[in-house]
């Protein structure tokens, strides 16, 4: 399929300077990041709901408003995850119009990542980059090095130290250079920066940034689309660096400026969400102030783990000024909010996910989202990811095995109800 995109460009999101299309992210005069900018005009009745509808089952059905060269193509069927509708989730946090964006099962790694990552090497691919890479809290490391691999590209990928042991793997496998960096995700994100000026290489969130971050948008359309066509009236967010949730912004008001969405009479709320141990936006949220105080990273939710980030004072501003709030949870928390989605709703989403889900219910509790209104939570990630985070959580559980026979599992399963004393061979022991 061949995509032919409104024309774009980057454009100083201070000053305004335009630097038509090249691998830079930051204005060479003020400094300001560079923000992709359409001519959103032409789209207008030539984006519609029917053209979209059309489309592949997949982030490409909204190519048009997307940066991507002219011409360029791709058959990899990225996002367009599915919107589920809570029911058991709903009942327990007392909502009652409660929706799930999942992309645990984002095609090909499992992460909203997939999406960003699709965009920025589609230009990669045509800057003429034989060499990506990124630095990444694990998975925009998986996803860099899968959509590399299918297009040919070498790539080199920096991590901090605690990245789970999963998502090292999940980038290895892929044939990646993985470098470890002895320090935490702000010092991989500056030494990034050094290497991407160094070497001609395409850094997906550092040279490519602008492109990159665009990819996010496509929640957006697709919440707006699966819903039929409207906007929610609140959405939640997990924060790391903090452009996920601008961008999900950024979709829905393109979609009422080009009138595929009605203009809701209340603009939509979002709400982020961050560990405790990592929190430096919804601390300021809380603060009502944009600046960010930078913080030391200490949680378990290591996807959300950068303790200065980047587009923080952006996503403070814009809860804010839309009425919404942030939230932060603990560990401990988090691990229940894993399980809470799992057992409500069958769906095993990552750390990121547990900060989600344990936020919303604190929303909720506190009465800060109303039970009628229409919510969607954002789950980013995929379980198996992060199963480190429940290591212990199911031992005594799955440590025996029962001898094959009828009179064996009827006392077992006893003493899992709680009638009858463990009466239990161990396999080692038959
Ligand atoms: C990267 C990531 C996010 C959002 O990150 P931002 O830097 O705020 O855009 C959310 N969830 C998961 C699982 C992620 O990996
Ligand atoms: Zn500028």
């Amino acid at each position: 399929m061949n995509y032919s995109c409104t024309t774009y460009e980057l454009a100083c999101n201070k000053c305004g300077k335009r630097y038509g299309n090249q691998p830079l992210s930051a204005c060479p005069d003020c400094l300001a990041p560079l923000e992709v900018v359409y001519d959103l005009l032409s789209a207008r009745g030539v984006f519609t709901r029917d053209s979209i509808a059309r489309g592949p089952a997949s982030i490409w059905r909204y190519a048009r408003l997307l940066p991507v060269p002219e011409g360029f193509q791709s058959d990899l069927p990225v996002g367009f995850t599915p919107l589920i509708r809570t029911n058991r989730l709903g009942a327990r946090l007392g909502a009652s119009n409660l929706y799930v964006k999942n992309d645990a099962v984002c095609f090909p790694t499992l992460s909203s990542k997939d999406r960003v990552v699709a965009i920025a090497l589609a230009n990669a691919q045509k800057f003429g980059f034989d060499t990506v890479g990124c630095s990444s809290t694990g998975n925009l490391a998986n996803a860099v090095a899968a959509q590399a691999a299918r297009l040919g590209l070498k790539a080199c990928i920096l991590v901090p130290t605690d990245v789970e042991p999963a998502k090292i793997l999940n980038t290895l496998v892929y044939g990646a250079r993985l470098i470890r960096i002895d320090g935490n995700y702000d010092h991989v994100s500056r030494l990034s920066g050094l290497i991407a000026e160094e070497y001609t290489w395409g850094f997906v969130n550092v040279n490519l940034r602008p492109y990159y971050a665009e990819g996010s948008k496509t929640i957006g359309y697709e919440i707006a689309e699966q819903l039929g066509w409207r906007l929610p009236d609140n959405v939640v967010v997990p924060m790391a660096g903090g452009s996920l949730i601008g961008k999900i912004r950024k979709g829905f008001n393109e979609l009422i400026f080009l009138g595929l969405v009605k203009k809701p009479a209340r603009p939509v709320r979002f709400f982020g969400a961050q560990a405790t141990g990592c929190s430096p936006i919804s601390v300021a949220v809380k603060e009502g102030r944009d600046a960010i105080v930078p913080q030391q990273p200490n949680t378990i939710a290591r996807s959300l783990a950068i303790g200065n980030p980047s587009d923080g004072p952006a996503a403070a501003r814009m809860i804010l000024a839309d009425g919404g709030w942030a939230e932060d949870v603990s560990d401990v928390e988090i691990v229940s909010g894993i399980q809470e989605l799992a057992e409500t709703e069958g769906i095993f989403t990552e750390t990121a996910g547990g900060v989600t889900t344990a936020v919303t219910a604190r929303l909720y509790a506190d009465g800060r989202i109303a039970q009628d209104q229409t919510t969607v939570i954002c789950i980013t990630g995929n379980g198996l990811k992060t199963t480190d985070a429940l290591a212990g959580r199911f031992d005594h559980l799955d440590a025996r095995a029962i001898r094959p026979s009828l009179a064996d599992f009827d006392a077992y399963l006893r003493t899992l109800d709680g009638t009858a004393e463990p009466k239990l061979v161990a396999a080692e022991e038959r």
